[in-house]
């Protein structure tokens, strides 16, 4: 997409404003010589994600189907929150890690997704928000939480984070972007030194191994213990801390024994913990837990003084909750 190194800075910064600032998306003609503007023509590629299909949520929540340059999909989902939205961004087109609670896994990886098919992920969306529900609800965070596993697509999702966080981007917030794996032991060796200061969330989902290797394959080969040893490596801000995304599944990690288990585990680390209830997809063998069973969770979490939330299920009507997005067709 970019070849920002033959362009001066100034023309850099031209661009970016025109992009992210004013978010045009057509070649930027203000300010620019001709010999520039024929650099860019010749050199960057403008093509952006096509919105194919658009479904709504009662709760407000939107997965648009996008199709990429070479005809294959992904989604992204718009998730409301008061007057503003998050994109849960796809870092691939499909994911290769098989969780067993997860509709991508079901479909295999196809590809990773390139750095600026993440960024016209985020700019297609903010178009359709700004053209359909209106200029004054923004998108303000960005999850990495859609298809795919970011950290196996390592490089591509530093530099989209790199782009989103630049003053002359989108100027997101480090708090503001939050970056989740399964465990992806490569990528996390590689955060402390590379990644920009974002969140990191984990799908924890057991303090079991045998069940976390169940619900996550890739636990077998990289085990929690030595994911959680990296994570606990990574310097974190003040005010920050890591994201334990748990995913109550019925009879299978949902008992006074998992809950203790998962307290006992981070009781000394500076984490916040996210409760999910199982969101079921076709041919999904397992089921969402009682609402009862959830809370008495949590308040066993509570006992060690761990933040501890329970996630309202977002979008789960047209198949955009977490762990439901699939393009197999
Ligand atoms: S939960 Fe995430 S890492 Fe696991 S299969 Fe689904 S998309 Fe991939």
């Amino acid at each position: 997409m970019l070849e920002l190194n033959a362009l001066s800075s100034s023309g850099a910064s031209l661009l970016f404003n025109w992009h992210y600032k004013k978010k045009k998306l057509t070649p930027c003609r203000d300010n620019l010589s001709l010999a520039t503007q024929q650099f860019v023509a010749e050199n960057f590629d403008f093509y952006l994600p096509e919105i194919i299909e658009i479904q709504h949520s009662f709760d407000q929540t939107v997965k648009l189907l996008l199709r990429l340059s070479d005809g294959q999909k992904v989604e992204t989902v718009l998730i409301p929150f008061q007057n503003k939205y998050t994109a849960c961004l796809s870092s691939q087109v499909g994911c290769a890690m098989q969780c067993s609670f997860c509709f991508t896994g079901t479909q295999g990886l196809k590809r990773h997704l390139s750095c600026d098919e993440m960024i016209g992920q985020f700019l297609v969306a903010d178009r359709w928000l700004i053209e359909n529900i209106g200029e004054n609800l923004k998108l303000k965070n960005i999850v990495f939480m859609g298809q795919g596993e970011p950290l196996h697509n390592f490089d591509a999702v530093k530099k989209a984070c790199q782009i989103f966080l630049d003053q002359h981007g989108t100027s997101i917030g480090l708090q503001k972007i939050t970056v989740s794996t399964a465990g992806h032991l490569p990528g996390l060796l590689r955060w402390k030194q590379e990644m920009p200061r974002v969140n990191l969330a984990l799908s924890l989902h057991s303090s079991f191994e045998h069940i976390r290797n169940e619900l996550i394959p890739i636990n077998q080969r990289y085990p929690l213990e030595q994911v959680l040893t990296l994570i606990d490596d990574i310097p974190l801000s003040r005010k920050q801390y890591v994201i334990y995304e748990y995913l109550l599944i019925k009879n299978l990690n949902d008992s006074p024994l998992d809950a203790r288990g998962v307290g006992e585990l981070l009781k000394e680390k500076r984490a916040i913990i996210n409760l999910i209830a199982f969101n079921p997809f076709p041919s999904s063998g397992y089921e969402r837990p009682d609402n009862q069973v959830i809370i008495e969770f949590k308040k066993i979490l509570d006992t060690y003084n761990i933040p501890t939330l329970i996630r309202g299920t977002k979008g789960d009507d047209i198949l955009a909750a977490c762990g439901q997005l699939n393009t197999k067709s």
